[in-house]
């Protein structure tokens, strides 16, 4: 046997064969270089004899464009922060693509003068919610809050906010810590559990900026509590001048939800008398990460103007997606939300059908086949820190518990849960569209199983 040290073929040659040629034109020469050499690293160690070189070097390439990749929310959790939280629509996906190259962000094509940034995205949210006098769009909804504080309140003025609304929002981020960064003062009013009217109204004074209001999204205080609607709060005075509220909401939602009826909107928090308005794009709107503002035009222009906001604009790619998502069709995590178990349910057993066909009952749960592929019920959340208290009617497909690591390493990879040594894939978050996948994506680690021969599989429904 020949040395396989002196068979190694030369990096150049490899390089320079036709059938990498795509792949260099696509992904670099730099990025298939890398690729080839360690290949003839595993030729020179013998694992890959030369003639193998360029197939293997093709198995090799990467799939995606960056190392973000596609997967599938099979959690049961709609908004899941770990997965990028709400997926665009189709259409929000399109204009992504749309503005991605040159593109008229900033230019009047009609005039050829300097167009007012964004303006299609500003004026789409302007029209979802007629109660904003102006709207603002920032990168997500950290940022306009802390823009909201910075602009009206960094120069060491007051923000009231009650303490049971002193919230971390996830990731060790608190929202007192953030308000703080900005230069403001916090004046924390009332105790942890309960806050009142006369507690806000005792703490107004000429160095109060405005009174804070945050939806505590992730947590639910119960028993002796008490809390002061906007409503009251937008009556708050000092010496005869109105004090602004500042709502931050949280989830995005811009009208009442008949699904969430705990969970605060921008229209009626509007309505109630709040001054400005901050939320999350990416949550229950259903659009990309972005922080909108909404509220009273001469809040909205300071903030605007306000130097920081510079520092918080939105990229061309945001704004397409959230005009696409505010004029579009409904985005992925309402129409989940909007889903009826039943439907899920004949989903759930299509899939367990088709997945009868191909997988096995393997019976070592922990190596084989999916086993009894069930069709079991189970309660979703809305996620993304939001609608804490919210159980949302699902079903899943029920499959062995050693099953979830291998469905995270298909080349799709399938994100679900493990509850009681069951590997949970529920179908709340998955797109119908997906469903295709989510079978190839299941068949590919049963068919990498070695246990599968002969076996019949049962599938069953509820
Ligand atoms: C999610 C949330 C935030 C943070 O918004 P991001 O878009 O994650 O920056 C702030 N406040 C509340 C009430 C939230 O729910």
């Amino acid at each position: 046997m020949t040395d396989p040290r002196r068979a190694t073929p030369r990096t150049d040659t490899v390089l320079a064969d036709p059938a990498l040629a795509p792949a260099a034109a696509r992904l670099g020469r730099d990025r298939v270089r890398t690729v080839v050499r360690d290949v003839l690293d595993r030729c020179r160690a013998g694992e890959v004899s030369p003639d193998e070189v360029v197939p293997a070097a093709l198995e090799a390439l990467p799939t995606y464009a960056s190392s973000l990749r596609p997967v599938i929310n099979a959690t049961g959790v709609v908004v899941h922060t770990n997965l990028g939280r709400a997926p665009l629509s189709a259409l929000a996906r399109e204009a992504v693509v749309d503005a991605a190259g040159t593109t008229d962000v900033e230019l009047d094509l009609a005039t050829g003068r300097r167009g007012r940034r964004g303006a299609g995205a500003l004026a789409a949210l302007a029209e979802r919610v007629p109660d904003a006098e102006a709207v603002h769009v920032v990168n997500n909804g950290a940022a306009a809050l802390a823009l909201a504080a910075a602009c009206l309140a960094g120069d060491g003025r007051e923000i009231l906010v009650a303490r049971g609304e002193l919230v971390e929002i996830g990731d060790g981020f608190r929202i007192p810590e953030l308000l703080e960064s900005t230069g403001a003062r916090l004046r924390e009013v009332g105790t942890t559990n309960r806050v009142r009217l006369a507690d806000y109204t005792a703490a107004v004074s000429e160095r109060t900026a405005f009174v804070l209001k945050v939806h505590p999204s992730n947590f639910v205080v119960r028993g002796f509590t008490s809390s002061v609607p906007v409503r009251e709060l937008a009556g708050l005075r000092h010496d005869g001048a109105a004090v602004p509220v500042v709502a931050d909401i949280g989830s995005g939602l811009l009208a009442p939800h008949p699904r969430l009826p705990d969970e605060p909107d921008a229209a009626s928090t509007l309505r109630e008398g709040a001054g400005l308005v901050t939320a999350s794009g990416d949550k229950l709107l259903g659009g990309p990460q972005a922080g909108l503002l909404l509220g009273r035009a001469d809040l909205v222009e300071r903030v605007r103007r306000f130097p920081l906001a510079r520092a918080m604009r939105v990229d061309k790619l945001t704004l397409a997606a959230l005009e696409a998502t505010l004029r579009g069709p409904e985005p992925p995590v309402l129409a989940a939300l909007a889903t009826p178990r039943e439907q899920l349910r004949s989903r759930a057993v299509a899939l367990a059908g088709r997945l009868g066909a191909g997988a096995g009952d393997a019976g070592d749960a922990g190596a084989g086949g999916p086993g009894t592929v069930r069709v079991v019920e189970t309660t979703g959340a809305v996620g993304g820190g939001g609608a804490p208290e919210v159980t949302v009617p699902s079903v899943a497909l029920a499959l062995p518990a050693g099953f979830a690591e291998a469905l995270r390493a298909a080349s799709v990879p399938v994100v679900a849960r493990v509850v009681d040594g069951q590997t949970l894939v529920d179908l709340l978050a998955v797109a119908p569209d997906d469903d295709d996948q989510l079978v190839a994506s299941i068949h590919e680690i049963v068919s990498a199983a070695t246990v599968l021969e002969g076996k019949t599989s049962r599938t069953g429904a509820v």
